[in-house]
Parts: C-alpha cells; sequence; structure tokens
C-alpha cells in the first residue's frame, strides 16, 4: 500500500544538459521494489494538484540509504521547485506504486527503453548488481543524441563488471562518437536483427507513450505473448 513519507533533500546531480537526479534522505526506510514509481508532493494541502504533484521512477535501488529520483528538466513549476531545493529542504513523497516492476525468479530480460524512460532500469540494474543476481539482462537505450545519454558512465560500469549485462546504446538524430553506438530506432527491423531470443525473454519497455505503445506492437507483431512484456508509460511527455 502506498504511504506518504516526509524525506529531506541531500544533492542534485548533473546527468545531462537537461537531465537531472535529485537524491534524499527518508525519514523511515521506503519499501519499494526495482521498477516502482512515487508521487513527489510539493503541495500537501491539495494532492490533486497536478502541476505541482507528479510521478517520477525510482532511480535508485532499495539497496540504497538514500532514495533518487530523476527528471528531464523543463520550464515547469514543479521542475524549478525540484531545481530550488536546497540542502535539509523536507518535502513530502508517496509510494511507492506500480507494478511494472523486476523479479529476482526471471532468468532473462530485456529492455527497450526510450530516454528519460532509463530511471527505473538504473533501479533494476543497481539491484541486479548490489545483489548479485544472476538474471541475463539485455538492455536497447535509445536517444536522441550522446549528448542525451543519460547515466551512461553508471550502466557502462555494471555491465563492465558483470558479463551477463550486455547494453546496446541507440541514437536516433545524428551519427554517435560511440562506434559501438547504432544510428537507428528502435523499429521492427532493428529488433529483428538485433535480438534473436525476443521470445525467450520478459521484456520491460519504458519511455513516453507513444513510444511505449510502438514498440510493444512491433513486440507482439514479432510474436511475443502479451503476458511477458512489461511496459510504464510516463504519461506528461
Ligand atoms: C509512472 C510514471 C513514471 C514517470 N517517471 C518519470 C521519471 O522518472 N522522470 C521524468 O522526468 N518523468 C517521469 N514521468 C513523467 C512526469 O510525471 C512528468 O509528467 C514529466 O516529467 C513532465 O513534467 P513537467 O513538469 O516537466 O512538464 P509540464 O510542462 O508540466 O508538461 C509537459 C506536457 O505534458 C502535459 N502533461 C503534464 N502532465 C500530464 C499528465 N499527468 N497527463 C497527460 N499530460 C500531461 C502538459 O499539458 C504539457 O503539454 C513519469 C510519469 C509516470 C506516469
Amino acid at each position: 500500500m502506498p504511504e506518504i513519507f516526509k524525506i529531506r533533500f541531500k544533492e542534485s546531480i548533473i546527468r545531462t544538459p537537461t537531465v537531472e537526479s535529485f537524491r534524499f534522505i527518508p525519514e523511515k526506510k521506503i519499501n519499494f521494489i526495482p521498477g516502482q514509481f512515487l508521487q513527489v508532493i510539493f503541495d500537501k494541502d491539495n494532492l490533486n494538484n497536478r502541476e505541482l504533484n507528479k510521478f517520477l521512477s525510482f532511480s535508485s535501488s532499495p539497496t540504497k540509504d538514500y532514495i533518487e529520483v530523476t527528471k528531464r528538466i523543463s520550464e515547469s513549476k514543479f521542475s524549478q521547485r525540484l531545481k530550488d531545493l536546497k540542502p535539509d529542504d523536507e518535502i513530502f513523497i508517496k509510494g511507492p506504486l506500480g507494478s511494472c516492476v523486476f523479479d529476482e525468479s526471471y532468468k532473462r530480460i530485456g529492455f527497450l527503453i526510450g530516454g528519460i524512460g532509463i530511471t527505473p532500469v538504473v533501479s533494476i540494474l543497481e539491484y541486479i548488481d548490489d545483489r548479485r543476481i544472476s538474471t541475463d539482462v539485455l538492455l536497447f537505450y535509445s536517444n536522441r543524441t550522446d549528448s542525451e545519454t543519460a547515466f551512461k558512465n553508471e550502466l557502462d560500469k555494471i555491465s563492465f563488471s558483470n558479463p551477463k549485462v550486455k547494453i546496446i546504446y541507440l541514437v536516433t538524430d545524428c551519427l554517435s562518437l560511440d562506434k559501438n553506438c547504432i544510428f537507428s530506432r528502435l523499429d521492427k527491423e532493428f529488433l529483428k536483427n538485433y535480438i534473436e531470443d525476443l521470445k525467450k525473454r520478459i521484456i520491460y519497455i519504458f519511455g513516453p507513450p507513444k513510444m511505449v505503445e510502438a514498440v510493444k506492437e512491433i513486440c507482439l507483431e514479432l510474436g511475443m505473448i502479451k503476458e511477458n512484456i512489461k511496459v510504464e508509460s510516463f504519461m506528461g511527455y
């Protein structure tokens, strides 16, 4: 059941020119499953205030003593409230929420991720790393450009130390400086060529609603059964 927690701001971390993470110390342990999200509450008197109370995924593992959320920073009031936080400021969150979560019993998983949809994946991969879980992971992570690829160093570090975590980066708007990064969309041709064992994996799709719907449709066209496809749409993009 979701609860309301008080959390204390610790620090922020710039991930890309437009993406920033915010770390907090919770007043008490928050038990969540990697993949879940929460609601950041800046207007506690009116929980229905959609402008100041928004959903963000946990971008840290439950094994950490802090909780982290990561936002694509915009001109919105909500973004500004996050940016204005000072160390030791207290805010409220409601959570945990969502059922698109990691399950340790899955032997092989795949992630098809667009942009800021990477946030719950970071939580899941940190968890796999911290707990030394033997799940085989294939992550396809698509961004417009190299410079918009958030968490690249953190993801590479996990993949480097765990041969069961394989990451393929894609860019869609201009060629990458990284020779291992592919210039392509996550389209049907690409998925057909790059994942031979698609039907043997549990596939997670996180990202903006249009991207999630399109990629889910492709997975179904490629013969996946819908029970093996887990999706979370980041409504509001
Ligand atoms: C399950 C879930 C997890 C999410 N995780 C993340 C995350 O980890 N990081 C992240 O950056 N974002 C995440 N989001 C999206 C986040 O909640 C915000 O909607 C988004 O960041 C845009 O907020 P903003 O204040 O920058 O934009 P705004 O300027 O307020 O909105 C941008 C546009 O979206 C429209 N819009 C705003 N809210 C909604 C809504 N609720 N439904 C439909 N349209 C809307 C506005 O009208 C506007 O056109 C998640 C959303 C969901 C549902």
